[in-house]
């Protein structure tokens, strides 16, 4: 394809998404489709021969008549389930660039632009979310990366940490890891992944604290656990405290964990600290949000997507440490032909390092543009903006006496359920899946009584107003009405 060739191309599909932009609020959030639906448009096999000069009309039809229709759509202001996955134009001009220039950015020497950019945004980030100067690349041994995810960076911190406590005398094999019962599914995962568990419920090396009754992680509980297997020859390589629980964005004690950690030893004997703040973090740009980094000086990493609720598009967790060399150690093999001069020099960061791949795009340019286009203020205006729209759908919820609210809200997050019961509960969820525009998911909530089925209503999107909010409630009611679910 020719450089005007892809002119003419790329202009259509800058079109094509700035169309998508501003009809996503007239589709349903989620599509009707049925499993097989997009399969059977696809040809079993790929074209032998190359398109000819209508190939790219055909492709755009495509996109109308087989793809678009079928998409969930993340980006619709009517989309309220997971956690919000924010798309942005600065942040799209951002990845085309990215595609655009094809950086690989492994080494500092194969894209120094790449490496530098993302190194100072990372600390530029750092800082506006008040994280401590030795998590910043100036320090002795702090700095950030992005990594594609969240799962990612749990899987670097836990090699890193069963890395750091074999280095100081430990056996490999004795080392054990601990996060809460509401932790993401992705510390099970890495676990599976570096080997510490061999199936999701080996739980030989794998502790699951239980929670307290706002479902978060019982720091006594931590500390009897850590003590035990001390006693039993253990050694603790790795704790994760989650800032914003999946579930029902639960906030671990942070502080109180960090004194575990200091009072058991295990801090001593070089366990990792991780904290997972994959949603909450984003919270952290505005100051008033900072108390539950409070102890963030004692912890060896903390991430957070700004994928999901900062404006800038998938793929972008920003992952900082205050122990890059032990980061480093745990995972850099360094063939002859990666070897290079600024390497050796020991001056350049060379993000290969720092995570499972070697490959590695410009992510950089993406955040930097979000950055410049809304500024650290914009940032915090939509922040708050999700927050107030969060509280405005808990004021409705809490004014009609057939639904409850069933955890505390702590951020955007406000799960609810009828007190009808859960079948009454998932009837609801379903109705207004089924119907749209709509989309929302559930969890279910540990109570005293048993699991309560819960619906998780995300806020957040880049596109959602009050009136979303509000047209939410309205439907559930009448949803509710029509479903007899009295209170
Ligand atoms: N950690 C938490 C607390 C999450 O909520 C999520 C996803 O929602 C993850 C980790 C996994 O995120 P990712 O898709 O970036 O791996």
């Amino acid at each position: 394809m020719s450089p005007d060739a892809f002119r003419e191309q790329a202009v259509r599909a800058v079109e094509a998404v700035a169309d998508y932009m501003r009809r996503v609020e007239t589709l349903p959030a989620r599509p009707p489709t049925k499993p097989g639906d997009v399969l059977k448009h696809i040809p079993k096999s790929a074209s032998e021969s190359p398109g000819d000069a209508h190939e790219w009309t055909r492709i755009f039809d495509d996109l109308e008549r087989i793809v678009i229709p079928n998409m969930t759509h993340w980006q619709s202001p009517n989309f309220f389930g997971y956690f919000p996955c924010n798309s942005t134009g600065p942040a799209i001009i951002g990845e085309l660039l990215s595609a655009g220039f094809g950086q690989q950015g492994m080494l500092w020497a194969t894209s120094p632009a790449a490496s530098e950019l993302e190194r100072a945004l990372l600390d530029q980030m750092g800082r506006a979310m008040g994280l401590p100067e030795s998590f910043l690349s100036a320090s002795e041994s702090g700095g950030g990366c992005i990594q594609s995810t969240a799962s990612d960076a749990t899987l670097a911190a836990m090699v890193a940490g069963r890395r750091r406590v074999s280095d100081q005398g430990t056996d490999f094999h004795k080392t054990t890891v601990y996060a809460s019962s509401q932790t993401h599914s992705s510390f099970i995962k890495a676990a599976l992944i570096t080997g510490l568990a061999s199936t999701v419920s080996d739980t030989s090396r794998v502790r699951t604290i239980e929670t307290d009754n706002q479902l978060r992680m019982d720091p006594a509980m931590l500390e009897a656990a850590i003590r035990e297997d001390i006693a039993r020859g253990l050694t603790p390589a790795m704790v994760c405290a989650t800032l914003g629980t999946t579930g029902t964005t639960a906030i671990d004690p942070l502080e109180y964990i960090t004194r575990v950690l200091r009072d058991t030893g295990a801090t001593e004997k070089g366990c990792w600290l991780h904290v997972d703040a994959a949603h909450a973090g984003a919270l952290l740009v505005c100051p008033e949000h900072r108390a539950m980094i409070t102890g963030i000086e004692h912890a060896d990493s903390l991430c957070f997507n700004p994928h999901k609720w900062l404006l800038v598009n998938f793929d972008c967790d920003l992952f900082w440490t205050r122990d890059r060399k032990a980061l480093v150690s745990s995972m850099s093999v360094t063939p002859e032909y990666l070897r290079n001069a600024a390497t050796d020099s020991g001056e350049v960061f060379d993000y290969r390092d720092w995570g499972v791949p070697l490959g590695r795009r410009f992510r950089a340019l993406k955040l930097w543009f979000v950055l410049r286009h809304y500024g650290l203020e914009g940032l915090r205006a939509h922040v708050r903006m999700g927050l107030a729209q969060a509280e405005l759908f808990e004021s409705l919820v809490r004014a009609d006496d057939r639904f409850v609210v069933l955890t505390p809200r702590t951020m955007n997050l406000v799960c609810i359920a009828l007190r009808a019961g859960d079948d009454a509960t998932r009837q609801l969820m379903d109705t207004l899946n089924q119907r749209g525009p709509s989309y929302l998911t559930h969890t279910t909530i540990p109570t005293s009584g048993g699991d309560r089925y819960a619906i998780r209503v995300a806020i957040g999107a880049t596109t959602t107003r009050d009136e979303h909010v509000r047209a939410l409630f309205e439907q559930m009611a009448a949803v509710a009405t029509a479903l007899g679910a009295g209170g």
